[in-house]
């Protein structure tokens, strides 16, 4: 067995950030890595982080009106080809199978990178009439792609867990309601279930998912002051449904194209919870999501082991009558500092001690994860005093995130500022852009920073706002930063 101190992170965040995230992924339980490049291994820990995140979302999928349906892997070339800019899009990205069993197969078949494509060709056959509309499914699968760029645990893999909801409208109008309606919703499972604060806009016409009209994002920033998009939702116009034949017989009787949208996210945000929250001694999981919300450790010696065993069993059916997610750590091969540590770097985010002194005066010990207080409670208050302080992290850790949200969103009136932020500081740059691919591409050439995106929330376009690059007016606000 080893020792505390070496199943602890050995790397700390403010000094490699990403040594530090890839050591708390693995030490942590989450993942481990594949055997084949950018492959990732998801482990027990870590799916049962996704499953919470699946309930949830699910649940409010299915609250708004949307079934979830299975669709195959594989998807015929001619298919993904379709539609153009979507096959230029991820042509670079796709893993091709060209081979069953001993025979060498006639049309390549992509192991699918998104399921646009192959979902589209269905519809077109399940829709007729205006009757038929609206169509909202969702999937829970995973999607493929040949990550070119460096991969990163959770953040960039060659195959992901992810959902995938694709919609079917009778109108332009509608399609855009469904993106703002699943954009909400990502937000607050964002929000008020990771505790991570975004920030929610349009992507420019580069930025884009390649075939659609417009995409709507959620990003944030992780502790090292890099972007992270966290979710996205596509209004897909009538872009796929005409060369996907996806036609309905309209109330004014006429044949029409179907209005689309597609939207979705990943077990990305289980990266960005460790990235945003995690210390220098592991995990910090919010409430919500933590699959063990307190951890009970029975401490003893041989003479006591009885009655404190016993004791922590009642502190658990407390808990649990209260449908509070504990456990109690059982394992008497490992000594009460070991087993403090590694609750720690699994980010549980509440320990209760019980030892016999605390039973003989009716009390108890209870340590919080994220601030590393303890606090010691009357026996009867339990239930009360955890409730609370399960609420309390939650607003804490959402509250920490903001703040590092603002004070790492840093305005630039001119270029030189521009670069010096992007260089020494980090985060986000709000700054004018003048609408051009041009100033886009030589910003994002020049500081490796990008239009995340163009804030809905800000007063879009105004007179006296210059473009950061070649000093244009009028311009429109937008959000740049270094990203993953
Ligand atoms: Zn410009």
């Amino acid at each position: 067995l080893s020792s505390g101190k070496e199943i602890g992170l050995t790397v700390r965040k403010e000094e490699n950030f990403s040594d530090w995230y890839g050591q708390l992924v693995l030490k942590s339980g989450l993942a481990d890595y594949g055997s084949t490049k950018g492959a990732l291994i998801l482990r027990p820990y870590g799916y049962s982080i996704w499953e919470s995140i699946r309930e949830t979302f699910d649940k409010y999928l299915k609250d708004t009106g949307h079934e979830n349906g299975f669709l195959p892997v594989m998807i015929p070339e001619a298919l993904l080809k379709k539609e153009e800019e979507h096959f230029k899009g991820f042509n670079s990205e796709v893993f091709w199978v060209t081979r069953a069993g001993t025979n060498n197969l006639s049309e390549s078949l992509a192991l699918r990178p998104t399921s646009e494509t192959i979902a589209y060709w269905a519809f077109a056959r399940w829709i007729s009439s205006y009757r038929d509309l609206p169509l909202k499914i969702n999937f829970w699968n995973s999607a493929l792609r040949a990550e070119i760029k460096a991969t990163k645990p959770l953040i960039r893999n060659s195959e992901f867990l992810w959902q995938e909801g694709h919609t079917v409208h009778e109108s332009s109008d509608d399609a855009q309601k469904e993106v703002n309606l699943i954009l909400g919703l990502y937000k607050k499972l964002i929000e008020e279930y990771l505790a991570i604060p975004v920030r929610q806009g349009l992507k420019s016409n580069q930025e884009k998912f390649v075939g659609a009209v417009s995409t709507a994002s959620l990003e944030s920033l992780m502790g090292d002051g890099r972007a992270l998009q966290m979710a996205t939702s596509h209004h897909l116009g009538q872009n796929f449904s005409k060369p996907f034949e996806i036609k309905y017989l309209g109330r004014d009787n006429t044949e029409q194209y179907a209005w689309q949208t597609s939207w979705g996210t990943s077990w990305r945000l289980i990266g960005a919870v460790a990235m945003i929250h995690g210390d220098n001694k592991g995990l910090i999981l919010p409430p919500k999501i933590a699959p063990i919300q307190v951890i009970i450790i029975p401490i003893h010696k041989k003479a006591d082991e009885g009655l404190v065993k016993e004791h922590t069993k009642y502190v658990l059916v407390d808990l649990e009558q209260a449908n509070i997610r504990a456990k109690i750590d059982e394992r008497d091969e490992y000594t009460a500092g070991w087993k403090f540590n590694d609750w720690e770097l699994r980010g549980v985010p509440l320990r209760i001690n019980v030892g016999p002194k605390d039973i003989e005066k009716s009390k108890l010990e209870i340590s919080r994860r994220d601030t590393r207080e303890k606090i010691t409670i009357g026996r009867n208050e339990l239930v009360q005093t955890i409730c609370s302080l399960l609420n309390q992290i939650q607003n804490d850790l959402y509250t920490k995130a903001k703040e590092f949200l603002s004070s790492n969103t840093t305005p630039a009136f001119d270029f030189e500022t521009f670069k010096k932020i992007i260089s020494e500081k980090g985060g986000f740059i709000t700054a004018g852009w003048c609408g051009r691919d041009f100033c886009e591409t030589q910003i994002k050439e020049q500081t490796g920073a990008d239009i995340r995106i163009i804030p809905e929330d800000d007063d879009s376009i105004m007179e006296n706002i210059e473009c950061v690059f070649c000093r244009q007016k009028p311009s429109v606000r937008v959000l740049f930063a270094r990203a993953y």
